[in-house]
């Protein structure tokens, strides 16, 4: 169904710092592309949130009827650290550490990365290309930027005359960097650069001698700059000019400005229509950082091995956590509120898993084209994933009303009312319906519940029951530990 036709869709631009309607290039289709991860460690968290916030954005689109084809890289090729033009690839560091090829690393923490992303129920996108799959596409790209009298090779490195560009066209245009104040690395001052200016960034890297990853090129044997791959593999497969290019905040400088240069220079358009960064992620109020231990691995979430947070978290109550806060605000993990959430996420699978037991009734006591309207006018203001799951609350309520005979629905209502519920949790928030939890939930109960009657056996001094129901329970492998303030159990 083309959805979309009914709806106005509108999504926060960062180029132009304002909510725009959306109209794609081509009617009926979206090209979208995100910055991927770089395969030298296990994928972090706050990426993870990224991936997230466009995994919902790529289901809502899909939901909405276009033909979405989502592209999202792999930079397989390392880049330099800090995004530098100088200093050691993550990826050849991290080979000589552990003692393996360079391609060794990229392929644990490629399968790492599909790894978590599936366990957290993503969709994986329509083309994942990686850097090292597209070096000849580089070198083209690099030939045309020099064509253009835009990049000039020093020492067997090419790099991008981000001043000359600058006369002609807008460099900053998305950052809001001003010149004096983009400068590309500090290393650049200190003479050991090859650079004209310190703006100017790398396209091609003379490899040094310990360098592992290289390639042949007309300047020298060597590798390409980062930035490079985003604008190659974007425009293969989305066009010069496309819809949507997403990335976490902290991209949008240098590496995305400096994407809109190359792409600008090379084609002569504007490559991305709408530019979308998702916000940060803390860990309990502070910045996440291995070197301080506020640090956790989104499996160890889910397994609950680590020290930052109470008790693990099913994936779909992460996801629904995540969602929770808009894709644009800050978001911080912690304890206490994946807690709160985890209740909310319980609340609502419980009145999911109700919903095909509910009868309609004789009339409508519950105006299910409005809600379901608002629903739809939360995604399409910026696809605001707290609002819509405010609505969802509510038709929790109407569940729970209808189940204790305080609301009712026609049955043509009812129809609409769960084939929207369920699009919205399981398709657009990519929620997965978890009961391990409820289950787990009703053997509390039950056992306190045995516990009280023990008690009670006690109490009459009904020994031979209260031995029975310890030692019963023992059988099934749940221990009871009596103390001063009463008995505790635990399950093995
Ligand atoms: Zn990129």
């Amino acid at each position: 169904m083309e959805l979309y036709k009914d709806n106005q869709l509108k999504i926060y631009n960062s180029l132009s710092k304002s909510k725009e309607l959306f109209t794609p290039v081509t009617e009926g289709r979206v090209g979208m592309y995100v910055c991927g991860p770089t395969v030298y460690s296990n994928v972090h968290l706050g990426n993870v949130r990224t991936f997230m916030s466009f995994d919902v954005v790529f289901r809502y689109l899909l939901h909405l009827g276009y033909k979405v084809r989502y592209v999202r890289n792999i930079t397989d090729a390392g880049h330099l650290e800090n995004d530098a033009d100088e200093g050691e690839d993550r990826i050849s560091k991290r080979a000589r550490l552990e003692e393996i090829e360079p391609m060794e690393v990229v392929q644990r923490y490629t399968v790492d990365f599909h790894e978590t992303l599936a366990e957290y129920n993503f969709l994986p996108p329509s083309i994942e290309p990686t850097a090292t799959g597209h070096i000849v596409e580089q070198i083209e790209m690099i030939h045309e930027i020099m064509d253009k009298g835009l990049a000039y090779e020093v020492n067997g490195s090419v790099y991008f005359d981000v001043l000359k560009y600058s006369k002609s066209a807008h460099y900053g245009i998305l950052s809001g960097r001003k010149m004096e104040d983009a400068i590309h690395n500090s290393r650049a001052l200190d003479g050991q650069s090859d650079k004209k200016n310190p703006q100017d960034f790398a396209l091609w890297k003379k490899a040094d001698e310990r360098h592992i990853m290289r390639w042949p090129s007309p300047w020298s044997e060597g590798f390409p700059g980062w930035h490079l791959e985003c604008s190659v593999m974007s425009t293969k497969y989305l066009g010069d000019q496309f819809d949507i290019h997403g990335g976490g905040m902290d991209l949008k400088f240098p590496h995305h400005e400096c994407e809109i240069a190359q792409s600008h220079t090379c084609s002569g358009k504007t490559p991305v229509n709408y530019w979308m960064h998702a916000n940060m992620l803390l860990l309990n109020s502070q910045k996440m950082a291995k070197s301080t231990g506020n640090f956790v691995l989104p499996k160890e979430i889910i397994t609950g091995d680590n020290s930052v947070l109470s008790k693990a978290f099913a994936p779909s109550v992460v996801r629904f956590f995540n969602m929770q806060a808009h894709y644009r605000s800050i978001l911080d993990f912690a304890s206490d509120a994946l807690e709160a959430s985890e209740k909310g996420y319980y609340k609502l699978m419980e009145a999911v898993n109700s919903l095909d037991n509910l009868e309609a009734g004789k009339t409508s006591t519950f105006d299910v084209t409005s809600w379901k309207q608002q629903c739809y006018t939360a995604m399409n203001d910026d696809f605001n994933t707290p609002i819509l799951i405010a609505h969802l609350f509510e038709a929790v309520k109407v569940i729970n009303q209808i189940k204790e005979n305080k609301a009712s629905l026609i049955s043509e209502d009812l129809e609409i009312f769960k084939a929207t519920i369920n699009a919205f949790v399981f398709d657009v928030l990519g929620l997965t319906n978890e009961t391990k939890q409820d289950s787990s939930d009703k053997i509390d109960g039950v056992v306190e519940l045995l516990i009280k009657l023990r008690k009670e056996a006690r109490d009459n001094k009904d020994w031979a029951l209260s031995d029975q129901i310890r030692d019963e329970l023992i059988a099934l492998g749940i221990q009871l530990k009596d103390g001063r303030e009463g008995t505790t159990f635990s399950i093995n």
